[in-house]
């Protein structure tokens, strides 16, 4: 059997492109889902990541099938989009607990088990948005900004244990997320003149949770067709 993962939120959108991704490189796979019905051919646990029972819950059954998680992707999120001026005190709230505490909840849980292997690879899905800003999304900026120093000083205290954390930047992709959003306008500030597909964030991750990354930690790595220029 192949190493063990868990992507969180990996029944539709890019968790699933990601899950499907390292599951062809021969992992054995596992992803969170919160409602209706996990993906064909992976094992599915449900989680709501806000939840901290949810979350010992999942890796209890993930352990049992597929044993110690070695790579974890906290890739769920919402957003829940407004201007400032008129955002509720919940709007705020709910996406950080989703995003940024959601994805303290999951890499807390995974640690201690990742320690004792001495080896383990995190990788949190976060977005360009959370360097550049976003009119909107104040909420949603904080909560990915805030995975960048949360990865990195994990990367910090974890090195010594052969433990990598790094942060994946996506830009705009084909996803349920994005569906509503005008096309148009935000494809016309991308260089490479497109959205990306889901499978393009997923590759990268491939590479971060593979071997050939193993010097890579406390990285933050753009896929976003050039639209945050290395920001
Ligand atoms: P989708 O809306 O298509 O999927 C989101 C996933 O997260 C779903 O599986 C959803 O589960 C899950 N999820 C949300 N909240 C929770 C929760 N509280 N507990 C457990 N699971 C939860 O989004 P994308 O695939 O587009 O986004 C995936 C990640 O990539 C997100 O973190 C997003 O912020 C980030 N991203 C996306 C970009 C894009 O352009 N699409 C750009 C940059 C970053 P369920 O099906 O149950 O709702």
């Amino acid at each position: 059997m192949g190493r063990s993962v868990l992507v969180t939120g990996g029944n539709r959108g890019i968790g699933l492109a990601i899950a499907r991704e390292l599951a062809a490189a021969g992992d054995a796979v596992a992803v969170t889902y919160r409602s209706g019905e996990p993906p064909e051919g992976l094992f599915g646990v449900r989680c709501d990541v806000t939840s901290m029972d949810d979350v010992e819950a999942a890796f209890d059954k993930v352990e049992a099938e597929h044993g110690p998680v070695e790579v974890l992707v906290s890739n769920a999120g919402i957003t829940k989009d407004t201007l400032l001026a008129t955002m509720k005190e919940d709007a705020f709230t709910d996406v950080i607990d989703a995003n940024l505490t959601g994805a303290y909840r999951v890499a807390k849980r995974a640690i201690r088990p990742m320690m004792k292997l001495r080896r383990g690879r995190v990788i949190f899905i976060s977005s360009v948005i959370g360097l550049t800003g976003q009119a909107g999304q104040t909420n949603y900026a904080a909560s990915k900004a805030g995975l960048i120093g949360f990865a990195r000083s994990m990367a910090r205290e974890y090195g010594s244990r052969n433990i990598t954390a790094n942060v994946v930047l996506p830009g705009f992709v084909a996803t349920d997320m994005t569906a509503d959003l005008d096309q148009e306008a935000i494809v016309a500030n991308i260089p490479l003149g497109r959205q990306a597909t889901p499978e393009e964030v997923a590759r990268v991750v491939r590479f971060l949770a593979g071997d050939d990354a193993s010097y890579i930690t406390g990285a933050v790595i753009p896929v976003d067709g050039g639209l945050g220029m290395g920001h």
